[in-house]
């Protein structure tokens, strides 16, 4: 299977209350803004800069992959780091 990655798109960068945010379509985990001034497009550049990817291959086609999803599709057999263990490494 071949796997795509792109850097998601603008129109994925929703607000909730006000921050800016962005949800993986995978797990459903979202990733925040905790300042109200954060502007969507630095919000963008920031989840690309960590890995959020838009994943396609011939089997699936998903616009919004946090980074722990990415590198699960990536190493199918490899377990997800732990949020407090990530960020030993
Ligand atoms: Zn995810």
């Amino acid at each position: 299977m071949s796997l795509l990655t792109s850097p998601i798109k603008f129109e994925h960068i929703t607000k909730e209350h006000g921050f800016v945010q962005v949800q993986c379509q995978c797990c459903q985990v979202i990733e925040r803004a905790t300042r109200l001034d954060t502007h969507p497009m630095s919000w963008l550049y920031a989840a690309n800069h960590i890995g959020w990817r838009h994943v396609a291959s011939e089997a699936f086609d998903i616009d919004v992959v946090c980074p722990d999803c990415v590198s699960l599709f990536n190493n199918p057999r490899q377990k997800p780091y732990k949020p407090a263990m990530r960020n030993a490494i």
